[in-house]
């Protein structure tokens, strides 16, 4: 009889410490879902740290990557109590953990569908959820998808397609994500909205950091219409000077690249090249 769940090593990449997991054999080997990934809390490795592990279909350890943002929210925690209309970045950090709250930012910005799968006792209210989302990540290019609620017994017969698909798991904190890139962008502008200790501006803080990058990438369009092609580097140099604004750095032009390819144009996206690609376009 197959087990139900496997014993996994872990390391935590930042003191090195060890430990194993539990996870659901089921979610291994299936073709059906991305790449997984695990988004361990504090206590779970180690006392202090939390941080993504990358696992393979078979449950091989692939990789880790550290979360930089310090959760510092004894204080906005009470203060939070007084808004009861919205929900506050805090409260969906301790919902979906950071790792969690990034892949929603970033399936929204980037147009993926998103899956949640409920816990059983959950009475978390998603649409209140997708109103803060949608509202932060508001552009002129795309609409938001909303974001799904999937019960646990019911997802197994469900058809997903794994490209477009993102699937968060409620209850062990397992993240199936379409996409390989690391989420550095929604990194830095929810780590800048939790620098500020007041919760109701933790959001505008968000949806400002959106809007600047979206202004890029608006720029971005306009240079990429006029052009052949152009390298990242000469593309970083003409938004910081156009816009008077300090220099992207290479994954943020990583990203408006993506962004204008999955929402605007594969063509235009695809005019922005690395520097040594244009170097050997010219040999
Ligand atoms: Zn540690």
């Amino acid at each position: 009889m197959e087990k139900e769940t496997r014993e996994i090593s872990l390391t935590c990449p930042i003191c090195k410490k060890k430990n194993t997991i539990k996870i659901p054999e089921k979610i291994l080997g299936q073709k059906k879902f991305g790449s997984i990934k695990i988004q361990i809390p504090p206590g779970a490795v180690c006392p202090d740290h939390q941080f993504i592990v990358f696992l393979d279909p078979k449950g091989l350890v692939r990789g880790y990557e550290k979360i930089d943002v310090f959760m510092g929210d004894e204080h906005a925690e009470s203060e939070q109590k007084e808004m009861k209309t919205e929900i506050s970045v805090n409260q969906l950090v301790k919902q979906f953990g950071l790792y969690g709250l990034f892949s929603l930012l970033h399936s929204k910005l980037f147009n993926y569908h998103s899956y949640i799968i409920r816990e059983d006792t959950s009475n978390f209210d998603f649409q209140k959820l997708n109103e803060f989302l949608n509202d932060i990540s508001d552009n002129d290019y795309l609409n938001p998808q909303d974001i799904e609620i999937l019960e646990e017994q019911n997802y197994e017969g469900l058809k997903l397609d794994k490209n477009n698909t993102l699937l968060i798991n409620e209850n062990n904190n397992i993240i199936h994500t379409p996409w390989n890139e690391k989420l550095k962008l929604e990194e830095e502008f929810i780590r800048n909205a939790l620098d500020i200790l007041n919760p109701n501006e933790q959001k505008i803080i968000i949806k400002q950091n959106v809007n600047s990058f979206l202004k890029k990438v608006k720029h971005t369009i306009r240079i990429l219409e006029d052009v052949k092609k152009i390298n990242n580097q000469d593309l970083t140099k003409k938004i910081s000077k156009d816009l008077n604004l300090p220099e992207p750095n290479n994954n943020e032009i990583e990203m408006i690249k993506e962004f204008v390819i999955r929402n605007i144009s594969k063509k235009l996206g695809n005019k922005i090249i690395k520097r040594t690609e244009a170097f050997l376009g010219s040999l």
